[in-house]
């Protein structure tokens, strides 16, 4: 397994040793602080524990401060080009800066900005694009290179990067290397990983819609968790950010790295099925994701929801409670064991009660 050097993020440790911590990124409008802090609480809510804004003008950065005093979990600005907006970010007090040293106009400004972040205690974090790679500035086109020269000039770019913050003498960063194409994502970080011992932010960038963004998604941070590379992830989709934050939780879970909200297995459903278990797994799982409380005392349990009563309760056996559904109603079961039966339009509220207990 990698090993990595540890780094502070608001009150959180990241890096080996530590828990994998879930992050998103807002897609309101940094400039509306109602909007953003409103989006900031939903995502809280969903589980987010690092959240993400863009920062392309000094209005939005002048909003930081508003976005930060009313929401709890560690801000983080996403800077690109103008070093003087992590300038500002940082004196708005925000728990860290994203850029790209690369493009924020030369190592004075680097300096610059590594100094604030020092002088505020606060990480920083390198992030690497395929596409807005040094090295892409004499191609006109997209260059033809194999996976592994993508991977390489990914990681080559990122070490020189962080050798930038190290002749700073600036220890407390991450660094991400991100594309669209899940190969290339994972040789890059793993390359990277092979030579230095500073944490990672891993994810895809551009993953796609939903269905396709997570699965591409999971299989990349699979692979990389797996060898223990990745202190923060971020699932990277066209979807609305609490999404992102759910894909994250159930990479993590799927992989027994964390324990978050409750499992909840439902059947596909055949020629058996006469219930609506599709709506009615939607509507637990919106309600559960909705509400911080009742999401927290979901946490760790077990919840089924079946089609039909031949093979449900039996093939739910793990669960800890759940409903087999039925013509109009369903019957209710605890591990495994058969219980009253109930009017299907009863069922989420039958399970809320359970939850709440
Ligand atoms: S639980 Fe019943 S409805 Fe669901 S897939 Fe199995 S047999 Fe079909």
């Amino acid at each position: 397994m990698k090993q990595t050097r540890q780094i502070k993020l608001g009150p959180y440790i990241l890096g080996s040793g530590n828990p994998v911590r879930v992050q998103s990124m807002c897609n309101t409008d940094t400039r509306d602080a109602a909007a953003t802090i409103a989006q900031i609480n939903l995502l809280e809510n969903a589980g987010c524990e690092i959240n993400r804004v863009a920062v392309p003008d000094m209005q939005a950065a002048q909003t930081l401060g508003a976005i930060k005093k009313a929401t709890a979990a560690p801000l983080v600005a996403d800077i690109h080009f103008d070093y003087k907006l992590a300038l500002e970010a940082v004196k708005q007090g925000v728990d860290k800066i994203r850029i790209n040293p690369g493009n924020i106009g030369g190592a004075a400004n680097v300096k610059e900005v590594v100094k604030a972040c020092a002088d505020a205690g606060i990480p920083i974090r390198i992030g690497v694009n395929a596409g807005s790679l040094k090295a892409l500035k004499d191609f006109a086109g997209r260059p033809n290179w194999p996976d592994e020269k993508w991977a390489g000039t990914m990681a080559a770019e990122a070490l020189s990067e962080a050798n930038l913050l190290e002749q700073l003498n600036f220890k407390n960063y991450l660094v991400s290397l991100k594309s669209d194409n899940l190969e290339r994502t994972c040789l890059a970080a793993e390359k990277f990983a092979a030579q230095t011992d500073i944490p990672q932010h891993i994810g895809l960038t551009e993953a796609g819609s939903f269905l396709a963004g997570a699965v591409k998604s999971s299989i990349a941070m699979a692979r990389l968790l797996k060898q223990g590379i990745g202190a923060t992830i971020r699932v990277s989709l066209t979807e609305h950010p609490a999404m992102q934050v759910r894909a994250a939780y159930e990479i993590l879970k799927a992989l027994h790295l964390r324990q978050f909200g409750p499992e909840i297995i439902s059947c596909p459903t055949c020629g058996r099925c006469r219930a609506d278990v599709a709506g009615n797994v939607k509507k637990l799982e919106e309600l559960i994701y909705a509400d911080k409380n009742l999401l927290k005392k979901a946490h760790g349990k077990k919840i089924a929801i079946m089609g039909c009563a031949v093979n449900g309760p039996g093939e739910a056996r793990d669960a800890d409670f759940g409903i087999a559904g039925g013509e109009a109603e369903g019957l209710w079961f605890e591990r495994g064991v058969p219980g009253p039966k109930i009017p299907q339009d009863l069922w989420i509220k039958r399970l809320i009660e359970e939850i709440e207990k």
